[in-house]
């Protein structure tokens, strides 16, 4: 049977209108419905057609596609990372993507990713986090005060009941500014002047730092029996956060395996490194935690089925609160062999003779 379909209106949600879903549901409601979808899609992972996404690296950092589908429903994130963009005034995550029908190609929903990217990384965390940290976890160190960490901690406040956030970063302006946010979310804080004394005695353990090197953040002395890891900022080749031998002494959980061991920390371990997909933990497939002194690591590097389900929500959102425009990405044709009369007739909004327009 063939689809209703109105010819070719893509729904467009901006900056502006992903900010105002924040404002209207709030962000932790988005974090917890994105958390929701994820989990929904990750139970049926053998449903979906999966690529490690596509890298083009330069010296200062790397620009990715992210491609993933369904028998019904096609997304693809276009992302970047750049941790020394901050001298440009620039954010170092900046991103897009595209939802479209997979029957007709049709491109349905062009929307903002930065925004939502810090949600879907937040809610994919805390949905890890969920199945691999000791149960009511009380405080959790962020290494890494940037863009990402408010909806980090957001995320294991809302969804983990997390108490109390450990500070640290490099750039104590940083700090400042995570503090005087969560602060006004309610949250309790206290800034560290070392990432050692941050994550003493935490019971969870987020780095997300910007850097492109191989960096030794967390090492084997830092770490507690108990701990979970949830390691955000190390999702590039040469880009790293954990030691390798903390990764050695801890049981290691992945998205996407291919992707995973080129990208996560993992990368630092032979190919044969047992990693866990944490698909399978949420099916019930694998233990996670099996026991109250492991050791869990959520090696997250971000894999494009986090943004088919948060592109989901938000076009689900959008749509019921009306927040999306209309635009004209691809041609209307009332006859669609007819691309290159459309071109000239319909030229500046007139319905004009071929002959008239194209004559000069
Ligand atoms: P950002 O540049 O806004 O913030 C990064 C912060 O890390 C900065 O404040 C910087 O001073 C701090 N930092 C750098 N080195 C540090 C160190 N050694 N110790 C403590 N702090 C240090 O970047 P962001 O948007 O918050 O992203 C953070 C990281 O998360 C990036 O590496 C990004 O690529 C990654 N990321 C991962 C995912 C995922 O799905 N895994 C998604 C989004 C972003």
């Amino acid at each position: 049977m063939l689809k209703n379909i109105t010819p070719a209106r893509t729904l467009f949600l901006s900056v502006e209108g992903v900010a105002a879903i924040m404002k209207k549901k709030g962000a932790a409601a988005c974090i917890e419905g994105i958390a929701h979808y994820i989990n929904e899609d990750f139970l049926r992972w053998e449903d979906f057609d999966k690529t490690a996404r596509v890298a083009s690296h330069s010296d200062d950092g790397v620009i990715e596609l992210m491609p993933i589908a369904d028998k019904e429903t096609y997304t693809f994130k276009y992302v970047n990372g750049h941790p020394r963009n901050s001298r440009f005034g620039l954010s170092t995550v900046m991103a897009f993507g595209v939802l479209s029908d997979v029957e007709t190609g049709t491109p349905e929903l062009l929307s903002e990713l930065t925004l939502t990217t810090a949600m879907r990384t937040a809610a994919m965390s805390a949905v890890a986090a969920k199945a691999l940290a000791k149960p009511e976890p009380k405080s959790m160190a962020l290494i890494g005060n940037g863009a990402q960490s408010e909806f980090q901690a957001l995320a294991f406040s809302h969804l983990l009941g997390v108490k109390r956030f450990h500070l640290y970063d490099v750039d104590p302006s940083a700090t400042t500014k995570l503090q005087r946010n969560l602060d006004q979310l309610g949250l309790e804080s206290q800034a560290f002047s070392s990432t050692r004394d941050a994550v003493q005695g935490t019971d969870i353990v987020t780095t997300v730092t910007a850097d492109k090197t191989n960096a030794t953040i967390i090492t084997p002395d830092m770490i507690e029996p108990g701990m979970h890891i949830n390691g955000v900022g190390g999702d590039c080749p040469g880009k790293t956060e954990l030691h390798r031998d903390v990764l050695k002494e801890a049981r290691v959980f992945v998205e996407y395996e291919p992707q995973s061991r080129v990208e996560g920390d993992v990368q630092q371990m032979p190919p044969d490194f047992p990693v866990t997909e944490i698909w399978r933990v949420l099916a019930g497939h694998a233990p996670g935690r099996q026991s109250p002194d492991d050791v869990t690591i959520f090696d997250s590097v971000g894999f494009a089925l986090e943004d088919f389900s948060a592109l989901r929500f938000m076009r689900d959102v959008a749509t019921t609160l009306d927040l999306c425009e209309s635009i004209s990405l691809v041609p209307a044709l009332e006859n669609p062999r007819n691309l290159f009369g459309f071109a000239y007739e319909k030229n500046a909004g007139q319905t004009r003779p071929l002959r008239d327009v194209v004559a000069y």
